[in-house]
């Protein structure tokens, strides 16, 4: 690692302005606890090495990069190159970051897990790794989405953690997380908790980073193994933005555009979407200064994407960080745009992905189409569509009618 990666966050956890501890008094010793015990542990070189060996054993990695051959040649310009996280066992790249953080947690000495989840991709990816590191665990989860996503809270439920509903507010994501806090700030001493994406106060955006860019330095090594140079563009979706930052990491002192792919919902101009760094303000949300949707009032509002992994308020503070340097470029892809893109690649490839992850598609194959057969694109294929094949039912079914 080079100098300027680094460099941020820096010692008070600040990317520029971004980022920060907004946190209670009452929580600040367990933050300082895990902080020294991050810090302790990422210089340990056996700690790295039983990451890596779960990884490989459990994971299931280093996972594939897969060249999109049929839809690059349909297309007729930049070849598509996949980074393929849907392999990662249990669906998606999450499991990379809760393997970290659930080892982290065993070397603390603690021997409970609290997280919470919206969707309950990150909920399954905790009770996993807690069952196999025999931590209990347990999950915080909207009353709302328990409803919504019901087959992630029996497959929660069957891997032996305790679902709790948040009731309050408007019984998601936001409630389940004031929850779960809630319950750390009372029970710090025996219990870890368990962010799933770069978001949260110091240390969890470097900590989640750092427990991702596993896909990053894969992908890049594995592409110069086979291209012999890097890749022209890299794309990746952006919900809180863990896929993404663990895949530019290691590509941000190259000379490669990256971009983030944020949910643009049913557009824009309307208030239904999730467009976080492209249409929100500066804010504090759950401990942390970025970006975020808000009204005139400062309230938070309530995000909408069709893919529920999108549907969150706020930002990782380091994508903010890079948006306002403008290394990282932002757009914003819609519902129906990223519906079209799911349906080529399944189609095309045999690869049905997540939809989160078919955002990022979507930006890919427009751009390979505004580049030249020269260049190549590189795009985190985030996670595998089975958990929406229930969504996309629906929603294929409803085209039809029309
Ligand atoms: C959760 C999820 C995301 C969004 O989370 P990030 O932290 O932005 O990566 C994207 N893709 C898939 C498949 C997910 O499960």
């Amino acid at each position: 690692m080079n100098a300027t990666t680094t460099v941020y966050p820096d010692k008070r956890g600040r990317f520029g302005e971004f980022g920060g501890k907004y946190v209670p008094e009452t929580l600040m010793s367990a933050i300082e606890e895990l902080e020294e015990s991050l810090d302790q542990a990422m210089d340990d070189p056996e700690f790295m090495e039983a990451y890596k060996d779960h990884l490989r054993e459990f994971a299931g990695r280093p996972t594939a990069l897969t060249y999109a051959k049929n839809i690059s040649e349909k297309i007729g310009g930049a070849s598509i190159y996949l980074k393929r996280e849907d392999l990662v066992h249990t669906g998606a790249h999450k499991l990379n970051n809760a393997i970290g953080q659930a080892l982290l947690a065993k070397r603390m000495g603690k021997t409970k897990i609290v997280a919470e989840t919206g969707a309950g991709q990150h909920g399954v990816a905790t009770a996993t790794i807690a069952a196999r590191f025999g931590l209990s665990c347990k999950v915080f989860m909207g009353a709302e989405d328990m409803e919504r996503q019901a087959l992630n809270v029996f497959r929660m439920e069957l891997l032996g953690a305790e679902v709790v509903p948040a009731n309050s507010g408007s019984k998601t994501l936001k409630d389940a997380t004031n929850e779960a806090i809630r319950y750390w700030v009372t029970h710090a001493e025996d219990t870890f908790y368990l962010i799933g994406s770069v978001v949260g106060p110091h240390p969890y955006p470097k900590m989640v980073r750092d427990f991702q860019r596993i896909i990053g330095d894969e992908a890049r090594a594995q592409f110069l193994k086979r291209e012999n140079r890097l890749p022209t563009e890299v794309i990746a979706c952006v919900g809180g933005g863990s896929n993404a930052i663990g895949t530019f990491y290691p590509f941000i002192e190259d000379d490669v555009k990256l971009i983030g792919v944020e949910a643009a919902g049913k557009g824009i101009d309307t208030d239904q979407h999730a467009a976080t760094i492209t249409h929100g303000r500066k804010g504090v949300i759950h401990g942390s200064l970025t970006y975020l949707l808000q009204d005139e009032a400062g309230q938070i509002t309530e995000p909408y994407s069709i893919s529920a992994g999108l549907d969150y308020p706020g930002v990782g503070p380091e994508h903010a960080y890079l948006a306002s340097t403008g290394r990282v470029r932002y757009d914003a892809v819609s519902d129906q745009e990223a519906l079209d893109a799911l349906k080529l690649l399944s189609t095309e490839e045999g690869i049905i992905p997540a939809i989160e992850t078919a955002h990022a598609l979507a930006k890919a194959f427009e751009r390979a189409e505004e580049l030249t057969p020269e260049d190549t694109i590189l795009v985190c294929l985030s996670g595998r569509g089975d958990k929406d094949v229930h969504t996309l039912m629906k929603h294929f079914k409803e085209d039809k009618q029309s």
